[in-house]
Protein backbone atom coordinates (compact mmCIF):
# COMPACT_ATOMS: atom_id res chain seq x y z
CA UNK A 1 0.00 0.00 0.00
CA UNK A 2 1.43 3.57 -0.97
CA UNK A 3 0.94 5.51 2.36
CA UNK A 4 3.86 7.48 3.47
CA UNK A 5 6.90 8.61 2.17
CA UNK A 6 9.84 8.68 5.29
CA UNK A 7 12.39 10.02 2.96
CA UNK A 8 12.18 13.83 1.29
CA UNK A 9 14.58 16.69 0.43
CA UNK A 10 12.98 20.40 0.68
CA UNK A 11 14.64 23.67 -0.22
CA UNK A 12 16.07 23.21 3.67
CA UNK A 13 18.61 21.39 1.73
CA UNK A 14 19.34 20.45 -1.71
CA UNK A 15 15.50 19.72 -2.62
CA UNK A 16 13.77 22.51 -4.87
CA UNK A 17 10.01 22.27 -3.45
CA UNK A 18 9.73 24.29 0.02
CA UNK A 19 8.44 22.34 2.82
CA UNK A 20 4.66 23.38 2.85
CA UNK A 21 4.65 22.74 -1.10
CA UNK A 22 6.04 18.93 -0.10
CA UNK A 23 3.34 18.42 2.24
CA UNK A 24 0.56 19.70 -0.38
CA UNK A 25 2.19 17.02 -2.66
CA UNK A 26 1.59 14.55 -0.59
CA UNK A 27 -1.45 15.04 0.74
CA UNK A 28 -2.34 15.32 -3.30
CA UNK A 29 -0.49 12.41 -3.98
CA UNK A 30 -2.92 10.66 -1.01
CA UNK A 31 -0.02 9.91 1.72
CA UNK A 32 -0.84 9.69 5.40
CA UNK A 33 2.41 10.61 6.80
CA UNK A 34 5.77 11.69 5.09
CA UNK A 35 9.44 12.61 6.62
CA UNK A 36 11.10 15.77 5.62
CA UNK A 37 14.85 14.47 5.72
CA UNK A 38 17.13 17.52 4.25
CA UNK A 39 20.93 16.56 4.29
CA UNK A 40 22.71 17.50 7.54
CA UNK A 41 20.31 20.15 8.09
CA UNK A 42 16.70 20.40 10.35
CA UNK A 43 15.49 23.78 8.43
CA UNK A 44 12.87 22.43 6.47
CA UNK A 45 11.27 21.16 9.99
CA UNK A 46 8.91 23.29 11.32
CA UNK A 47 7.74 24.80 8.24
CA UNK A 48 6.80 21.12 7.08
CA UNK A 49 5.01 20.12 10.98
CA UNK A 50 3.26 23.57 10.55
CA UNK A 51 1.91 22.59 7.19
CA UNK A 52 1.02 19.28 8.07
CA UNK A 53 -0.91 20.36 10.83
CA UNK A 54 -3.16 22.68 8.54
CA UNK A 55 -3.41 20.13 5.91
CA UNK A 56 -3.68 17.00 8.38
CA UNK A 57 -0.71 15.22 6.78
CA UNK A 58 1.24 13.62 9.52
CA UNK A 59 5.08 14.60 9.28
CA UNK A 60 7.73 12.82 10.70
CA UNK A 61 10.97 14.67 11.90
CA UNK A 62 14.32 13.50 9.97
CA UNK A 63 17.37 14.08 8.81
CA UNK A 64 20.04 12.40 6.69
CA UNK A 65 23.75 12.80 7.73
CA UNK A 66 26.39 11.60 5.39
CA UNK A 67 29.15 9.78 6.94
CA UNK A 68 32.61 8.39 6.35
CA UNK A 69 32.57 4.85 5.73
CA UNK A 70 34.96 3.24 3.04
CA UNK A 71 32.62 5.38 0.72
CA UNK A 72 30.11 8.25 1.96
CA UNK A 73 27.17 6.32 3.64
CA UNK A 74 24.07 8.23 4.38
CA UNK A 75 22.32 7.67 7.44
CA UNK A 76 18.93 8.90 7.86
CA UNK A 77 18.00 10.15 11.65
CA UNK A 78 14.24 9.57 12.79
CA UNK A 79 12.50 12.19 15.78
CA UNK A 80 16.03 13.59 16.81
CA UNK A 81 15.91 16.45 18.91
CA UNK A 82 18.53 18.95 17.51
CA UNK A 83 18.73 20.84 20.34
CA UNK A 84 19.70 18.11 22.10
CA UNK A 85 23.62 18.42 23.77
CA UNK A 86 24.51 15.48 21.52
CA UNK A 87 22.85 17.14 17.83
CA UNK A 88 23.27 20.85 18.23
CA UNK A 89 26.87 21.08 18.00
CA UNK A 90 27.04 18.56 15.17
CA UNK A 91 24.79 20.58 13.03
CA UNK A 92 26.48 23.83 13.57
CA UNK A 93 29.56 22.05 12.41
CA UNK A 94 27.82 21.09 9.39
CA UNK A 95 26.83 24.59 8.57
CA UNK A 96 30.21 25.81 9.43
CA UNK A 97 32.12 22.84 6.98
CA UNK A 98 29.35 22.91 4.44
CA UNK A 99 29.96 27.15 4.27
CA UNK A 100 33.76 27.03 3.89
CA UNK A 101 33.12 24.32 1.21
CA UNK A 102 30.58 26.14 -0.98
CA UNK A 103 33.20 29.43 -0.67
CA UNK A 104 35.92 27.17 -2.28
CA UNK A 105 33.83 25.99 -4.88
CA UNK A 106 31.98 29.57 -5.58
CA UNK A 107 36.19 31.00 -5.90
CA UNK A 108 36.79 27.94 -7.95
CA UNK A 109 34.54 28.85 -10.49
CA UNK A 110 34.93 32.87 -9.76
CA UNK A 111 38.70 32.30 -10.47
CA UNK A 112 37.95 30.42 -13.90
CA UNK A 113 35.88 33.86 -14.94
CA UNK A 114 32.45 32.74 -14.05
CA UNK A 115 29.85 35.53 -12.81
CA UNK A 116 29.68 33.80 -9.27
CA UNK A 117 29.50 35.08 -5.66
CA UNK A 118 29.48 33.43 -2.82
CA UNK A 119 27.38 35.94 -1.34
CA UNK A 120 24.49 35.86 -4.16
CA UNK A 121 24.32 32.33 -4.30
CA UNK A 122 23.71 32.03 -0.28
CA UNK A 123 21.18 34.67 -0.56
CA UNK A 124 19.54 32.97 -3.48
CA UNK A 125 19.86 28.86 -1.99
CA UNK A 126 19.76 29.47 1.67
CA UNK A 127 23.05 28.09 4.24
CA UNK A 128 22.24 24.15 3.76
CA UNK A 129 23.16 24.67 -0.03
CA UNK A 130 25.49 22.00 -1.93
CA UNK A 131 26.20 20.84 -5.05
CA UNK A 132 23.12 20.47 -6.81
CA UNK A 133 22.69 24.39 -6.41
CA UNK A 134 26.44 25.05 -7.78
CA UNK A 135 25.23 22.56 -10.82
CA UNK A 136 22.05 24.15 -11.36
CA UNK A 137 24.13 27.39 -11.25
CA UNK A 138 26.38 26.38 -14.35
CA UNK A 139 23.16 24.58 -15.91
CA UNK A 140 21.64 28.49 -16.07
CA UNK A 141 25.09 29.37 -17.38
CA UNK A 142 24.70 27.20 -20.53
CA UNK A 143 27.58 25.12 -19.34
CA UNK A 144 25.74 22.13 -18.91
CA UNK A 145 22.49 20.61 -20.36
CA UNK A 146 21.34 19.49 -17.42
CA UNK A 147 22.06 18.96 -13.35
CA UNK A 148 22.86 15.41 -14.06
CA UNK A 149 25.14 16.99 -16.73
CA UNK A 150 26.49 19.22 -14.58
CA UNK A 151 27.54 16.90 -12.05
CA UNK A 152 29.42 14.72 -14.61
CA UNK A 153 31.64 17.70 -16.05
CA UNK A 154 32.08 20.11 -13.26
CA UNK A 155 31.22 18.70 -9.65
CA UNK A 156 31.31 15.08 -8.99
CA UNK A 157 34.58 14.08 -7.20
CA UNK A 158 37.59 14.98 -9.29
CA UNK A 159 36.13 17.47 -11.50
CA UNK A 160 36.91 20.88 -12.05
CA UNK A 161 34.73 22.96 -9.16
CA UNK A 162 34.92 19.54 -7.04
CA UNK A 163 35.83 20.59 -3.19
CA UNK A 164 35.08 18.23 -0.69
CA UNK A 165 33.68 18.16 2.58
CA UNK A 166 34.35 16.85 6.09
CA UNK A 167 32.22 13.76 7.60
CA UNK A 168 31.70 12.24 10.68
CA UNK A 169 32.49 8.95 11.41
CA UNK A 170 29.60 6.16 10.55
CA UNK A 171 30.20 5.14 14.57
CA UNK A 172 29.92 8.30 15.75
CA UNK A 173 26.67 9.53 13.70
CA UNK A 174 24.74 6.57 14.90
CA UNK A 175 25.82 6.79 18.22
CA UNK A 176 24.94 10.76 18.24
CA UNK A 177 21.49 10.32 16.53
CA UNK A 178 20.40 7.76 19.43
CA UNK A 179 22.33 10.38 21.98
CA UNK A 180 19.55 13.01 20.92
CA UNK A 181 16.35 10.67 21.01
CA UNK A 182 16.24 9.86 17.42
CA UNK A 183 16.11 6.39 15.62
CA UNK A 184 19.23 5.60 13.12
CA UNK A 185 18.37 4.08 9.94
CA UNK A 186 21.14 3.30 7.19
CA UNK A 187 19.82 5.29 3.96
CA UNK A 188 19.58 3.08 0.03
CA UNK A 189 21.76 0.43 1.29
CA UNK A 190 22.43 -0.44 -2.76
CA UNK A 191 24.05 2.85 -3.49
CA UNK A 192 27.00 2.02 -1.62
CA UNK A 193 28.24 -0.84 -4.44
CA UNK A 194 28.96 -3.43 -1.70
CA UNK A 195 28.23 -7.21 -1.87
CA UNK A 196 26.57 -9.39 0.50
CA UNK A 197 29.65 -10.04 2.74
CA UNK A 198 30.41 -5.71 2.45
CA UNK A 199 27.06 -5.13 3.23
CA UNK A 200 26.16 -6.95 6.09
CA UNK A 201 30.12 -5.68 7.35
CA UNK A 202 28.59 -2.18 7.31
CA UNK A 203 25.62 -3.23 9.03
CA UNK A 204 27.42 -5.11 11.78
CA UNK A 205 29.23 -1.94 12.41
CA UNK A 206 26.41 0.27 12.72
CA UNK A 207 24.81 -2.43 14.75
CA UNK A 208 27.74 -2.04 17.73
CA UNK A 209 26.77 1.84 17.81
CA UNK A 210 23.17 1.31 17.83
CA UNK A 211 21.74 1.25 14.47
CA UNK A 212 18.07 0.46 14.57
CA UNK A 213 16.43 0.57 11.03
CA UNK A 214 17.17 0.03 6.88
CA UNK A 215 16.07 1.62 4.23
CA UNK A 216 13.85 -1.08 2.45
CA UNK A 217 11.88 0.43 0.23
CA UNK A 218 13.38 3.27 -2.57
CA UNK A 219 13.15 4.46 -5.69
CA UNK A 220 14.33 1.94 -8.13
CA UNK A 221 14.98 -0.76 -5.99
CA UNK A 222 12.59 -3.55 -7.52
CA UNK A 223 11.05 -6.33 -5.60
CA UNK A 224 14.11 -8.42 -5.47
CA UNK A 225 16.40 -6.10 -4.45
CA UNK A 226 13.86 -4.70 -1.49
CA UNK A 227 12.90 -8.77 -0.82
CA UNK A 228 16.46 -9.09 0.25
CA UNK A 229 16.88 -5.78 2.48
CA UNK A 230 13.53 -7.04 3.72
CA UNK A 231 15.24 -10.61 4.77
CA UNK A 232 18.17 -8.84 6.22
CA UNK A 233 16.71 -6.48 7.74
CA UNK A 234 14.84 -9.05 10.02
CA UNK A 235 17.87 -11.28 10.69
CA UNK A 236 19.37 -8.46 12.13
CA UNK A 237 16.66 -7.07 14.09
CA UNK A 238 16.78 -3.75 12.00
CA UNK A 239 13.09 -2.16 11.72
CA UNK A 240 12.38 -1.40 7.54
CA UNK A 241 11.49 2.20 6.04
CA UNK A 242 11.35 3.40 2.55
CA UNK A 243 10.90 6.25 0.76
CA UNK A 244 11.32 8.23 -2.21
CA UNK A 245 14.70 10.45 -1.73
CA UNK A 246 12.36 13.05 -3.59
CA UNK A 247 14.64 15.87 -4.33
CA UNK A 248 11.97 18.44 -7.13
CA UNK A 249 13.57 19.47 -9.94
CA UNK A 250 17.33 18.38 -8.56
CA UNK A 251 16.18 15.20 -9.20
CA UNK A 252 13.21 15.16 -11.89
CA UNK A 253 13.15 11.70 -12.42
CA UNK A 254 11.67 10.67 -9.01
CA UNK A 255 8.29 11.36 -7.62
CA UNK A 256 6.90 11.86 -4.13
CA UNK A 257 5.54 8.62 -2.78
CA UNK A 258 6.14 6.73 -5.81
CA UNK A 259 9.59 6.84 -6.63
CA UNK A 260 11.20 5.93 -10.22
CA UNK A 261 8.57 4.30 -12.16
CA UNK A 262 5.67 3.73 -9.39
CA UNK A 263 7.11 1.01 -8.16
CA UNK A 264 7.56 2.36 -4.99
CA UNK A 265 5.09 2.08 -2.15
CA UNK A 266 4.77 2.12 1.34
CA UNK A 267 2.98 1.32 3.80
CA UNK A 268 1.65 3.16 7.25
CA UNK A 269 2.76 -0.01 9.02
CA UNK A 270 6.72 0.68 8.72
CA UNK A 271 5.85 4.20 10.45
CA UNK A 272 3.93 2.57 13.40
CA UNK A 273 7.29 0.40 13.80
CA UNK A 274 9.55 3.15 13.71
CA UNK A 275 7.58 4.89 16.38
CA UNK A 276 8.03 1.46 18.43
CA UNK A 277 11.18 1.27 18.43
CA UNK A 278 11.42 5.46 19.13
CA UNK A 279 9.29 4.76 22.73
CA UNK A 280 11.09 1.60 22.80
CA UNK A 281 14.71 3.32 24.25
P1 LIG B 1 26.79 17.89 -1.42
O1 LIG B 1 26.16 17.39 -0.15
O2 LIG B 1 26.75 19.37 -1.51
O3 LIG B 1 28.15 17.33 -1.68
O4 LIG B 1 25.86 17.39 -2.62
C1 LIG B 1 25.52 16.02 -2.70
C2 LIG B 1 24.12 15.85 -3.25
O5 LIG B 1 24.14 16.05 -4.63
C3 LIG B 1 23.59 14.45 -3.08
O6 LIG B 1 22.94 14.30 -1.86
C4 LIG B 1 22.62 14.30 -4.20
O7 LIG B 1 21.35 14.75 -3.80
C5 LIG B 1 23.15 15.24 -5.24
N1 LIG B 1 23.76 14.55 -6.39
C6 LIG B 1 24.88 13.80 -6.40
N2 LIG B 1 25.16 13.36 -7.65
C7 LIG B 1 24.17 13.85 -8.45
C8 LIG B 1 23.88 13.77 -9.84
N3 LIG B 1 24.67 13.10 -10.69
N4 LIG B 1 22.78 14.41 -10.31
C9 LIG B 1 21.97 15.09 -9.45
N5 LIG B 1 22.20 15.22 -8.13
C10 LIG B 1 23.28 14.61 -7.64
FE1 LIG C 1 20.55 15.32 -2.09
FE1 LIG D 1 21.21 9.89 0.46
ZN1 LIG E 1 18.28 11.66 0.44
Amino acid sequence: MREIDLHIHTTGSDGTCRPEEVVRMAREAGLRAIAVTDHDSVLGYAEAVRAGEKLGVEVVPGIEISTKYRRAVHILGYYIDPKSPAMEPVLSWEVQDREERNRKMAALMAADGLPVSYEQLRERFGPAMGRPHFARVLVELGLAESIDDAFAKYVDKDKKYYVGRNFLPIERCVEIIRGSGGVPVLAHPFQYRLDDAGLRGLIELCLDHGLQGMECRYSGYDADMTDYLLRLAAEYRLTPTGGSDFHGSNKPQITLGSGLAGELAVPYEYLERLREVRDSI
